[in-house]
């Protein structure tokens, strides 16, 4: 058997060490040998054996070639483990969903924080295929995913993942619980996409596009940050105040902007 490979910070490995987080990880997840469970960078196994030992079948998705013939072999006596080895932005969870013949998936993973935000968005464009995620993210992350408006870490990470989940921040996890430890705290959070029937009916791109533009400029009022996609009529008729900032708009005030009608 192959030692433990050298953690590689251009992969964002930190691995969990710290024997009561994997627990309490595990319970919030809460295993059932029904789901299908599909785990984000499983790394050395960490959570990977314990979910395996409950499920007893998962799917790993990990780009880092060096850790999966050790993940396959310690697998052997704990259940089915299918590896896939890909980078999980271009893993089309739908498909994948569709291929098993489950409708939802079960996801988790202690993610790699170097792209933390591309892939919570990649999982929100999958979230009808999704039943519920657990990640462990950077701390400051997760504030700003559960964030109100009104709050200084208020965005658009808060908006489009308040439209497509149900936020849940769960528990805070010290550095020190990771080999190597990261220079950052971290917080598992629990994400329930939101159910169809439920969800908002405004233009997807048309939504991020007018999110994106008011946040990018935050100091701003909405009439001068989004004055390149709707004049200030068109924002009055969505409700809201073109004085406004975006910070004060809450989640349904973005979603009535991106349905009003515009004549470009
Ligand atoms: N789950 C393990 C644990 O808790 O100890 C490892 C967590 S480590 C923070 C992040 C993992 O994600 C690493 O195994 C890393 O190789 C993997 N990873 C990094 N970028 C990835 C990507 N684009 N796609 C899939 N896995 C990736």
């Amino acid at each position: 058997m192959n030692p433990p490979s050298r953690p590689k910070k251009s992969f964002g490995q930190h691995f969990l060490h710290e024997r009561r987080y994997i627990e309490r990880i595990v319970n919030a997840i809460s295993p059932r040998p029904d789901d299908f469970l599909v785990e984000i960078g499983p790394g050395e196994g960490a959570l990977t054996f314990p979910l395996l030992a409950a499920a007893g079948k998962l799917t790993a998705i990990e780009l880092d070639t060096d850790l999966i013939p050790r993940l396959q072999a310690n697998a052997a006596d704990v259940g089915e483990l299918s590896i896939v080895h890909a980078d999980v932005l271009k893993v089309d969870f739908t498909a994948l969903a569709h291929r098993a013949g489950v409708s939802c998936l079960r996801i988790a993973g202690n993610l790699p924080y170097y792209i933390s935000s591309p892939i919570l968005f990649h999982c929100v464009e999958h979230a009808a295929a999704i039943s519920d995620m657990h990640f462990m993210l950077q701390k400051e992350v997760v504030d700003r995913m559960a964030a109100e408006p009104g709050s200084k870490v208020y965005g658009r990470l808060s908006v489009m993942l308040q439209l497509a989940c149900r936020v849940e921040p769960l528990f805070e996890v010290p550095p020190g619980a990771f080999r190597p430890p990261p220079k950052v705290d971290s917080a598992v959070v629990r994400l329930v996409p939101i159910a169809p029937e439920a969800r908002h009916d405004a233009d997807p791109d048309r939504l991020h596009t007018i999110v994106k533009a008011a946040f990018a400029q935050r100091r701003k009022t909405l009439g001068n940050a989004l004055r390149q996609w709707m004049d200030t009529d068109a924002i009055r008729q969505a409700d809201v105040d073109p004085k406004a900032r975006a910070e004060t708009l809450s989640p349904a005030d973005f979603v009535r902007l991106a349905k009003v009608e515009t004549a470009s």
